[in-house]
């Protein structure tokens, strides 16, 4: 099966579920990235940051952004103080993660994944990317955590940048943090 027809089988479940249960399909895709958060919460933490990694969808950027596009998603500049992805790829440097890859479209995940081969995975997307992104740390047996974007949309987005530092840093002594 192709990664649209996936797509679209798992689009067509969430209508069913949402049908069944008399909510609505941003409701159903709402509990199941609850879920997930939960169930990978203690995983997460456990994790050192050396084996996690940071998806960031493209959208997060400026307007302006001059991040060239590289094989493992689009590579920042460090700009513009102001930009979400700037703050969120410098705080996890300081962290010692092991990358924070911005990705051009969900499908370059699974290549990201086997180049970087990560234990768990902090994603900030939109609730269908997070859903789909979900599916696919669930088949491939990793552990995952979502932020959703509280303005989504195809540019311009925006993320509670509170709650990504918090998880980004979540159980992390202060021995593990680099000085800048
Ligand atoms: S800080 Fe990075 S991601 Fe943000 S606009 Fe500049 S180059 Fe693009």
């Amino acid at each position: 099966m192709s990664d649209s027809t996936i797509e679209l089988e798992v689009l067509r479940k969430i209508k069913d579920e949402a049908k069944k249960n008399g909510c609505t399909e941003k409701e159903v895709i709402q509990a199941y990235i609850r879920k997930m958060n939960l169930q990978g919460q203690e995983e997460f933490q456990k994790t050192p940051p050396e084996e996690r990694i940071v998806f960031v969808p493209q959208c997060l950027r400026e307007s302006d952004c001059k991040a060239p596009l590289g094989e493992h998603g689009y590579v920042c500049q460090h700009c513009n103080p102001e930009c979400q992805v700037h703050q969120i790829t410098t705080a996890a440097k300081k962290l010692n993660y092991k990358g924070v890859y911005i990705l051009p479209g969900g499908s370059m995940a699974q290549k990201i994944i086997d180049f970087s081969q990560p234990h768990a995975i902090l994603g900030i997307a939109c609730e269908k990317e997070a859903l789909l992104g979900g599916l696919l740390l669930e088949k491939l047996g990793l552990v995952g955590r979502a932020v959703l974007l509280f303005r989504d949309g195809c540019v311009n987005t925006l993320v509670k940048i509170a709650d990504v530092l918090k998880i980004l840093g979540i159980n992390l002594n202060r021995r593990t943090v680099k000085k800048p």
